[in-house]
């Protein structure tokens, strides 16, 4: 007697390790409320996230640079179906912005209704740290 094929399905989790002994200073800065891009000392290229080389020049010679945080929403979209890892939250909205210094940041926006989140608006990307310890960053409207 042959059994029937089952196919089983369960939940798949990946956590990510990301090596972090060469951006330190962008995880530290985080905790003191800065936010820290990564500049190429070689060709000027500036990177955020922060890189550990230069993916322009294949530099290794970075260095660091407070940005202010503040930018221009570009894009962005609501977040209705949740990967795995984001099952637990509401759902959210990321947006891309470009920062005044050049490079451009995506991240969850908050503290701003979703119906009124505009392509334009004004935000300013802050550090946060999650209920379960985790430093991570968003964007908040600014205030005009
Ligand atoms: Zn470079």
């Amino acid at each position: 007697m042959s059994e029937m094929p089952t196919i089983r399905s369960r939940k798949l989790e990946i956590t990510y390790n990301i090596p972090i002994s060469r951006t330190l200073k962008f995880w530290e800065g985080l905790k003191e409320g800065k936010i820290y891009a990564s500049k190429c000392r070689k060709c000027g290229k500036l990177y955020f996230p922060p890189v550990a080389d230069c993916g322009n020049c294949y530099s290794s010679d970075m260095d660091w640079v407070e940005l202010s945080g503040e930018g221009e929403v570009e894009a962005f979209t609501h977040i209705i179906v949740r990967p795995v890892s984001f099952q637990e939250h509401p759902p959210y909205t990321v947006a891309i912005a470009r920062l005044k210094e050049g490079v451009k940041a995506l991240a969850w926006i908050t503290g701003v209704k979703k119906k009124d989140v505009r392509i334009g608006m004004k935000v300013k990307l802050v550090p946060r740290i999650t209920e379960d310890g985790r430093l991570t960053y968003e964007f908040k409207p600014m205030r005009e």
